[in-house]
């Protein structure tokens, strides 16, 4: 019973913690506003990072996922605070596979059965392929934590 109303307290107090000043909504926003990227001197003006709507575990810790073919596109996703995505025995399988479930994975127009399908190639934030990558923490509102 203890341990339960514990979890509660920490879930709410989460929820109103502030992070450099923002709550995790306010985080979220700036982290999801268009933005210029850049790849090999091309600028990509006006991506918008896409946020899964899956959530996993209590979903307190922003990351984000970019893969080598995808780049400079990458995807963000809200997973349970107490994960750390820098460990070694952290998977990344565990956000990329619900982030090809919601979005959709393309191997490119040859192999792919939407690009197909659609007579087009597919596009971000529909086209996730992993041919590796990297991800990382953006912030933690477990700990308070931010990313790099
Ligand atoms: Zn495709």
């Amino acid at each position: 019973m203890r341990k339960n109303s514990n979890t509660k307290e920490c879930h709410n107090e989460c929820k109103t913690m502030l992070v450099d000043g923002l709550s995790l909504e306010e985080w979220i926003a700036k982290e999801t506003y268009p933005r210029t990227v850049s790849l090999w001197g091309q600028e990509y003006h006006d991506f918008k990072p896409y946020l899964c709507e899956t959530i996993i575990g209590d979903g307190l810790q922003l990351v984000c996922l970019e893969t080598i073919d995808n780049r400079p596109h990458y995807w963000l996703i809200r997973i349970d605070s107490k994960t750390d995505v820098s460990s070694d025995d952290f998977d990344f399988e565990d956000i990329l596979e619900p982030i090809e479930e919601e979005c959709g994975s393309c191997e490119g127009v040859d192999e792919c059965e939407s690009c197909q399908e659609n007579v087009e190639e597919c596009v971000y934030p529909n086209n996730i392929s992993w041919g590796g990558g990297h991800w990382g923490m953006v912030v933690n509102f477990g700990n308070g934590e931010v990313g790099s």
